[in-house]
């Protein structure tokens, strides 16, 4: 069983030619409007890859709140809801203006009311477990709660650092066994742990040996650093433990005809926690090489959660 606590987003999109200004009313081209939050999106993600899933998350007693049951019921996803009567299901505006410019709020309303109590109450999911995927999007608490948890039952927990924030420190770095940052996630940690201070724009041009050094600064036994179309870099404490050959290494991205790049890295996650969940004792690489892959599958498509390959799809394209 994968299992992931996280965020359930309802996303609200408008497409206009420029953003309001203050005072100001503008007719928007086009709306849209999709499920989202990493840690739905992920659960999607590896869902898709016919992997059992079960997924924990804080919803509103609202209509998006519903909305969320019945698309994780649509997906197969053992759902887990704590509902709150005070808080809102969590939303994002998005604003998108015609030459491609975002702007985002995100009002993470129920998602941040995640109680530990709650999955403390579950825990014999966590004992049923193989894999613990959680991100940044609940209460810190919450977020803890589930990696002690995970720990207390020998389940491998990792951590997609995002978005990053001020609650993202040693201690809960100390937490994981395996850390996913993208560029700007993995220059932010180095940052807030002490590390070096670096550009994440020159990132994936540096060399391995160095980007494995400034991995092996966060204290975590396994990093991988996802580079966008430049695939992504692994970095291990013990290489042997998860199989693979070298402590570091790049595995490069697959070919892609993008069209949107949204949740790339929630694909990433998710198809990786399915792929370590089915080859227990198969070198890390592999599984690595199975993300990419369903990464590179996602930007194929719009959205984030609905963009999220399926096992057949990759078989169709790579053959396994
Ligand atoms: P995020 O979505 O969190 O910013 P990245 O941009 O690093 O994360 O993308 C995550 C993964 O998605 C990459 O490691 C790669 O596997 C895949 N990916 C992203 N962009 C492309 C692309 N242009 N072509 C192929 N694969 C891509």
């Amino acid at each position: 069983l994968a299992l992931v606590v996280g965020s359930y987003n309802h996303d609200y999109a408008w497409r206009v030619e420029r953003a309001p200004q203050a005072g100001q009313t503008l007719r928007g081209d086009a709306f849209r409007t999709a499920p989202g939050g990493k840690g739905f999106n992920q659960a999607v993600a590896c869902a898709r890859q016919g992997v059992p899933t079960a997924f924990i998350a804080a919803i509103g007693a609202d209509a998006a709140g519903d909305g969320a049951r019945r698309l994780a019921a649509d997906e197969g996803i053992d759902a887990h809801w704590q509902t709150c009567t005070d808080a809102a299901t969590g939303s994002a505006c998005i604003v998108v203006e015609a030459h491609g410019q975002n702007r985002i709020i995100v009002a993470l309303g129920a998602n941040e009311r995640l109680d530990p109590a709650f999955l403390r109450e579950r825990e014999a999911l966590f004992a049923a477990a193989g894999v613990l995927l959680v991100q940044l999007e609940n209460g810190v608490e919450a977020t803890c709660a589930a990696l002690d948890l995970a720990q207390a039952h020998g389940v491998l927990r990792v951590l997609n650092p995002a978005p990053v924030h001020d609650a993202l420190d040693g201690t809960l770095l100390a937490r994981c066994d395996l850390v996913t940052p993208n560029e700007s996630e993995f220059a932010l940690m180095l940052a807030r742990t002490g590390g070096a201070r670096i550009d994440a724009d020159t990132l994936a041009g540096r060399d391995d040996a160095e980007l494995h050094r400034l991995a092996r600064g966060l204290g975590v036994p396994s990093v991988i650093v996802t580079l966008g179309a430049h695939g992504c870099f692994v970095s291990h404490e013990d290489a042997r433990r998860h199989a693979d050959a070298r402590p570091y290494y790049r595995v490069a991205a697959e070919h892609a005809d993008v069209v949107d790049t949204t949740g790339a890295g929630d694909a990433f996650s998710g198809a990786l926690v399915a792929a370590l969940l089915r080859g227990r004792g198969r070198p890390l690489r592999d599984a690595v090489v199975h993300a990419n892959r369903c990464a590179a599958l996602s930007t194929e498509h719009r959205g984030a959660a609905e963009a999220m390959p399926r096992a057949a799809d990759v078989e169709r394209r790579f053959g396994s």
